[in-house]
């Protein structure tokens, strides 16, 4: 297959997905190498404000992802978000698995209810929690990013139980912490935000470390 863009006559080896509002904004595009590098330029250098319905959260900057590249040839994939009500922008690798989760995800699929990460945010709901957001909130000491799923009490529930058990009646305390965070891929956390609807944050901590060595995003 050869490259989409215009004229171009190089075999196309990146599949690229642009992003808007998490939905896709065309059906992906297939690149050669160099297309595929300006593409990935272009966003770069582009400093426009993404707007979103909501852009604040009390906790930290909100993102939303903007591209997806996935390169055959090098078997490298990516993903860039940009920060809603302003230009500050977070990217990460990607596993060729990963990749195919999140193109679904942005797909409109009925389908899409009964995934692991759907089913892992109404267990939580069923036991008396809700997903609240996802965050990058740290880098690990070998360099990469780490982010967490958040889940707290739903305030209508209280975080314990009585029970009941044989002949004996026994109440049973469970208690239960307000607040509890997961460890989770940013890959996958990035899916499950997209997928639950809920707020993908990046701490100002981590950005703060962008701006000073300029990997992993623009700040
Ligand atoms: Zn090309």
């Amino acid at each position: 297959m050869k490259c989409s863009s215009t004229e171009c006559t190089q075999d196309a080896v990146v599949r690229a997905i642009e992003v808007r509002n998490n939905r896709l904004l065309n059906n992906g595009e297939t690149l050669c190498e160099e297309h595929a590098d300006k593409l990935w330029e272009f966003h770069l250098a582009d400093y426009r404000i993404r707007e979103g319905s909501i852009t604040k959260s009390d906790v930290a900057p909100r993102f939303e992802l903007e591209l997806i590249l996935a390169d055959q040839k090098n078997q490298a994939n990516k993903v860039l978000l940009r920060e809603l009500g302003n230009n500050r922008l977070m990217f990460f690798p990607i596993g060729y698995l990963e990749f195919c989760v999140l193109a679904a995800a942005l797909q409109e699929s009925p389908y899409n209810e009964w995934t692991l990460h759907v089913a892992l945010a109404k267990a939580v709901k069923d036991f008396g929690g809700e997903l609240c957001h996802v965050i990058i909130d740290d880098f690990h000491p070998e360099g990469y990013i780490t982010a967490k799923a958040v889940f707290r009490d739903r305030k209508d529930l209280v975080g314990f139980y009585v029970g009941q058990e044989c002949d004996t009646a026994r109440a049973v305390l469970r208690h239960c912490p307000e607040i509890v965070a997961v460890q989770i891929r940013p890959s996958d956390g990035l899916a499950l935000g997209i997928l639950t609807g809920v707020p993908f944050l990046v701490a100002e901590k981590v950005l703060a470390r962008i701006k000073e060595t300029g990997q992993f995003g623009r700040a």
